[in-house]
């Protein structure tokens, strides 16, 4: 069973204030589970996340995340802005950009962070522009398929990312003879997998590759970045990734390559997004429409506008209608938005209590990659974000999207002349 971390009370109460549709996130999850985070890592004196900023841009969020003692993650011109403007900069901030525009890199070197290489072409590039600073990363494609006990997660060799084994062979004595002093391995294999072997398997062939990289070239290696990629269990059947048996497991592959080639001093860095985020925030939509044709619909006042994933990946998003937890799931809906596009459902055939309009739908798991991948289709405006605290009270940490903020980027004096 899915437990939201709201009710139908809290909701009603909210409501007074804010209107649905709105993102809402659990402060005390976050910080709870940020906390049992660095408790599976507490074995890696060097350990930090750097929250992936794209999966949460919300400089409230990020702020949370850091008191917990995390870093962010940036891949865009406008994420460094943002953590700078959340007061995290400097090595605070690790740089995983691919297809970088020079602006970027500039912004990056400006604020001091660290720079993770996507292809070894960007060694000249990014010397051209600001020069090779001391520290650096470089992420690694392997690729082929990526499987963990022989079951295929991922094909990293149909991926944009990365440097080839090669490539890293030549990129580190390059970047050596260019000034770089400490190396970082990166490497992102499979999305939202919550198998406990997939960062245990993936620290493996990082921490062998290190140990070569080091051999090969004598560059010293501070850091090896295990990238975001851990999932969450969006079906209610799924099970939980165990976070802690998870650092158990990269403690053990840690203990049996790096410590017997002297590597010991090697920081474990992550940059989750989903992890850190996904479960502590929902979608609550109030249901204004029903319909009867061929099929039986729920119509709500949100929309792919603002949670695309079931629309472009046919993503499950488990939905609670509030207040009806206990009655039982024998009503069968299509819960709509109102794009003009036939994909714009949230859930398709989905078995729910009888739903009445003015009911408040809780759309789990849209902390991460859930307003963040809002858009204006249809002219539709992205909702405001709402942050529980800890303390039971509500705070506005985004408002809604206004028709002001759609036509900010037109000037009309142009078009009447
Ligand atoms: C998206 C991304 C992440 C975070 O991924 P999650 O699946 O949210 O953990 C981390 N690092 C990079 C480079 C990414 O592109």
């Amino acid at each position: 069973m899915k437990k939201p971390f709201v009710t139908q009370q809290q909701i009603e109460r909210i409501t007074n204030e804010y209107p649905t549709p709105f993102h809402i996130y659990d402060e005390k999850g976050i910080r709870e589970n940020a906390r049992l985070l660095h408790k599976a890592f507490s074995w890696n004196k060097g350990f930090k996340e750097y929250f992936a900023v794209k999966a949460t841009p919300n400089p409230f969020i990020m702020q949370i995340l850091k008191e917990e003692g995390c870093g962010m993650d940036c891949s865009s011109y406008t994420e460094l802005l943002l953590s700078d403007a959340a007061g995290i900069a400097g090595k605070d901030i690790m740089f995983s950009s691919n297809v970088t525009p020079p602006e970027d890199y500039l912004l990056a070197h400006k604020l001091g962070a660290v720079i993770n290489l996507d292809d070894v072409t960007h060694i000249p590039f990014l010397e051209e522009l600001c020069g090779i600073p001391e520290t650096i990363s470089c992420r690694f494609n392997p690729g082929g398929a990526f499987a963990i006990d022989n079951a295929i997660m991922d094909t990293p060799g149909e991926a944009k990312y990365g440097f080839t084994r090669e490539q890293l062979t030549e990129g580190f004595k390059l970047l050596m003879s260019k000034g770089a002093r400490n190396f970082g391995l990166h490497s992102f294999l499979a999305s939202n997998t919550t198998a406990n072997e997939y960062y245990p398997v993936l620290a493996q062939i990082l921490f062998e590759t290190a140990v070569e990289l080091h051999r090969e070239t004598g560059a010293k290696i501070t850091f090896i970045n295990l990238s975001g990629g851990v999932g969450i269990p969006y079906r209610p059947e799924q099970h939980k990734t165990d976070i802690l048996t998870v650092g158990e497991g990269v403690r053990k592959a840690f203990e049996s390559v790096l410590v017997p080639a002297g590597m010991e001093d090697v920081a474990i860095y992550t940059e989750l997004g989903r992890f850190m985020l996904g479960p502590y925030g929902a979608l609550i939509t109030t249901a204004i429409h029903e319909k009867h044709i061929y099929k039986e619909y729920i119509g709500v006042d949100a929309c792919a506008a603002n949670l695309i994933r079931p629309a472009m990946y046919g993503a499950y998003h488990h939905i609670t209608v509030l207040g009806k937890e206990s009655e039982p799931c024998d009503h069968v809906y299509d819960i709509t938005g109102g794009l003009c596009e036939n994909n714009d459902k949230f859930a398709i055939n989905r078995h729910l209590p009888e739903i009445q309009k003015g009911d408040f739908l809780y759309i789990h798991d849209t902390g991460a990659h859930g307003s963040a991948m809002g858009y204006n289709y249809n002219g539709k405006l992205r909702s405001a974000e709402l942050l529980l605290r800890e303390d039971g009270s509500v705070s506005l940490i985004r408002r809604a999207e206004t028709p002001d903020d759609y036509f900010a980027t037109f000037d009309f004096s142009g078009l009447f002349n």
